[in-house]
């Protein structure tokens, strides 16, 4: 019998395969998973190749100990989506692959317990109640094993003893005193998230504006790869061209699956409610969500049941781009401008950019939908490479969109009428009027906490992080001085610690003051706060959210968190604070990003046929943006900002990298970044790059590290990306900084 050899992707840096002898009985097939001897350790590998030769050599080569025959392998096309990221980001194969896979995946002693039934651990409502007072004070296990149950729907038994070897006795003592519910499921059987809301019975569909119906056609009638542009005004239907458009696509192949990602979290439960009630008769386990705040187990199942094609709807976050999905037919990017769609950190991708590529690669319809598409989309539809389907009015009948009022704030001042802690007269009269007649009203500004600084009015002291180049923000009920950037936490000084003056005061305004103000300046309405902060646990924000849809609330107070789709049906006002600071941001996109959120806020008002307002406080009332705002023309706004970044050279009409270094010093990473730009000068590619100078990131020194960056750019994506190719190698040989990473199409610069 000659020798097989298997090529295996692993989670490391190294952009190469590792070749493992395969002797098993079994036979490896490329996308099956693989445990692998790697250096001292076992870890868990992806077979790319199979073949019956290796270059290393045999005495150098070792043998794979594990097959995991539990799980179908994953698809060439996968494999290959995978591979084309990791190229396009430059990261290794594994490094994209691996993390993609659900942990117990990853695992290969859980392997032989992926089919085995699966005890699992839920909260009752007594236990919701008693358990955290019932804990002893010292007992850190029991309180992390209470905290895992609190937040989330269910604890797997295997997850709970992996949080403590003795977790099982107590959880059968909480089970005793009634306070915990066990119930037995099969491990890979799909189970619908069991948060999952009240079904409506099955509804009697919408009669589609002529807009809604062009744009379903136009979906339907798609043929092998389609890009999509769905611009529709806020409040004009895009999820219902959603929901009609996957219907005809799901009833025309009784396997076909389709993936519809949302930006946000919190506004999965809102898409899953609809998206159940609509498809109420498949099967309730063939809708599955896929993001971060699912439990473990509950992840690797809803994952599985993509894999295997039995979930034939998956509504997920950004993460849920990498899924398997076997018999995918459409995909869906729901607020396709949204930052979120950007990961941050590790593989910097764009979740947004993967799915356009998936359905190239699979000839697929893809739709992205937005009030205010990004200039890069835009841009492409303007080029006839997307088509754009428009919905130019609301949906619902009488529903208009809201009248934008702007309030000069310098203005007011002037003619000394009356303001409170920065809420202007105007502002203040129309929610108390919004209050009168029971209708609700939204304040939105960017900022939480209670107030940006803390200073003493005799020095000059400002309270700073002493671990960071940044003020804290003060948060009131907490407190406490907070550092937004590493999360160093104080108690808030009685006097300067500089001079001793006890009248140090806060400066600017957060989501908290606003709320507080709020609550003496409109008597007796009922306020909320809806930011980071006050939707810590895991849970609140959909309860909270719930009490703003239940009319429990008379005005919302938050961050954009309440800006993005929520359908408020009895929202008539928006109030927008504090937007002027983004108008002077040095980040080129910050007018199209604070566009985008103002549009979308103020698409909150108005939605169920109250007539809409929206109130914008500035201390620039001509500035254009606001103009654009005030006749929510999104195309005249595009138009004009397109051709901004035309004469400016930058993108969408330039590819960018940027090259970020971390050092102990400051100047560290600054060499750094010189030694890596010298570099470039060796790369034939690079002569069509233009790089600049390396700078100091705004907050130059976040947890003692300094950070600088240095920038990259072409007019041809061809030669920026055979720059990183053969730049990647030579970064590798640098030393001198802490750690450094380079990002592929930065929206942050
Ligand atoms: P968008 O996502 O474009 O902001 P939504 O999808 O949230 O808009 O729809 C806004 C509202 O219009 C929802 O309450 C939805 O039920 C309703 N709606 C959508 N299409 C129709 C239609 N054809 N007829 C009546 N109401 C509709
Ligand atoms: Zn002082
Ligand atoms: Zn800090």
């Amino acid at each position: 019998m000659s020798a097989v050899f298997v090529r295996v992707a692993l989670d490391h840096p190294l952009p190469t395969l590792f070749d493992y002898r395969c002797d098993t009985s079994i036979l490896a097939v490329p996308g099956m998973l693989v445990s692998v001897p790697f250096g001292k350790r076992h870890v868990v590998g992806l077979v790319c190749e199979v073949t019956a030769h290796s270059d290393v050599p045999a005495d150098r080569l070792r043998s794979v100990s594990d097959l995991c025959t539990a799980c179908p392998p994953v698809s060439a096309e996968w494999l290959k989506l995978t591979a084309f990221a990791a190229d396009y980001y430059q990261r290794g194969l594994g490094e994209v692959a691996l993390p993609a896979l659900p942990q117990a995946l990853r695992d290969a002693s859980r392997w032989s317990r992926l089919f085995a039934p699966e005890e699992r651990y839920s909260l009752t409502p007594q236990g919701r109640i008693a358990l955290p007072d019932a804990l002893p004070a010292r007992a850190s296990a029991l309180r992390k094993l209470a905290q895992a149950l609190a937040e989330s729907d269910f604890l797997l038994a295997a997850d709970a003893r992996a949080l403590h070897p003795k977790a099982l006795a107590s959880l059968a003592a909480w089970q005793d005193e009634g306070w915990v519910a066990l119930d037995v499921i099969e491990a890979a059987a799909v189970v619908g998230s069991p948060a999952s809301q009240n079904l409506p019975a099955p509804p009697v569909l919408p009669t589609l504006t002529d807009e809604q119906a062009a744009a379903v056609e136009a979906i339907r009638d798609a043929d092998g790869f389609a890009p999509f542009l769905l611009h529709g005004v806020t409040g004009s239907g895009k999820t219902e061209v959603y929901l009609r458009a996957l219907a005809e696509i799901l009833a025309e192949r009784p396997d076909a699956q389709a993936l519809v990602l949302v930006p946000e979290i919190n506004l999965t439960p809102q898409f899953e409610a609809a998206f159940r009630a609509r498809f109420a008769a498949l099967d309730g386990t063939a809708i599955v969500t896929l993001h971060s705040g699912l439990a473990e187990g509950e992840r690797a199942r809803n994952w599985f049941a993509a894999h295997t094609g039995r979930a034939r709807i998956v509504l997920g976050t950004r993460l849920a781009v990498l899924a398997s999905l076997p018999k995918l037919a459409i995909i869906v990017v729901d607020e396709e401008h949204d930052p979120a769609y950007k990961q941050q950190e590790g593989l910097r991708y764009s979740a947004r950019d993967l799915a356009i590529y998936r359905a190239k690669q699979l000839g697929l319809p893809v739709v992205l939908g937005s009030a205010t598409p990004s200039l890069e989309s835009w841009w492409q539809a303007d080029q006839g490479r997307y088509k754009r389907l428009t919905l130019s009015r609301r949906a619902v009948a009488d529903a208009v969109l809201p009248t934008v009022r702007l309030i000069d704030l310098e203005e007011e001042r002037r003619r000394g009428r009356a303001s409170v802690e920065g809420l202007s007269g105007p502002l203040i009269a129309a929610l108390k009027l919004r209050v009168e007649r029971g209708e609700q009203s939204l304040i939105f500004l960017n900022r939480r906490g209670y107030a940006p600084q803390l200073a003493c009015d005799a020095c000059g002291w400002v309270a700073g992080c002493p671990r960071c180049s940044a003020y804290v923000v003060l948060h009131k009920p907490e407190r406490a001085l907070r550092c937004h950037h590493c999360g160093w936490e104080a108690r808030i000084p009685r006097s300067c610690p500089e001079c001793g003056n006890v009248d140090i005061e806060p400066m600017g305004r957060g989501t908290q003051r606003v709320e507080e103000t709020l609550a003496s300046a409109v008597p007796g309405a009922r306020v909320l706060r809806i930011d980071a902060d006050s939707t810590r646990r895991k849970g609140s924000a959909q309860a909270l959210f719930s009490d703003v849809h239940a009319g429990e609330i008379d005005i919302l107070v938050g961050t954009q968190m309440i800006a993005k789709g929520h359908d408020f049906q009895r929202v008539s006002l928006v109030g927008v604070l504090n937007a002027d600071t983004a108008l002077f941001s040095h980040d080129f996109r910050a007018s199209e990003r604070l566009f985008a959120q103002l549009m979308q806020v103020s698409g909150r008002a108005g939605r169920s046929g109250l007539p809409g307002e929206v109130l914008v406080q500035t201390r620039y009332p001509r500035h254009a943006l606001y103009h654009a705002l005030g006749r929510q023309d999104y195309v005249g706004f595009a138009g004009s900002t397109l051709a901004e970044r035309r004469d400016a050279h930058l993108p969408p009409f330039v590819y960018q990298a940027l090259l970020r270094a971390e050092g102990r010093t400051l100047e560290a990473a600054l060499a750094f970044l010189q030694q890596a730009a010298a570099e470039l000068t060796g790369i034939p590619a690079a002569e069509r790059v233009t790089v600049y100078d390396a700078v100091p990131l705004t907050i130059v020194k976040v947890m003692h590290v300094h950070r600088a960056q240095l920038l990259i750019e072409s007019a041809s994506r061809a030669a920026l990306q055979a720059t990183l190719r053969a730049w990647q190698p030579l970064l590798r040989g640098l030393k001198g900084v802490l750690r450094w990473n380079l990002e592929v199409d930065p929206l942050d610069i």
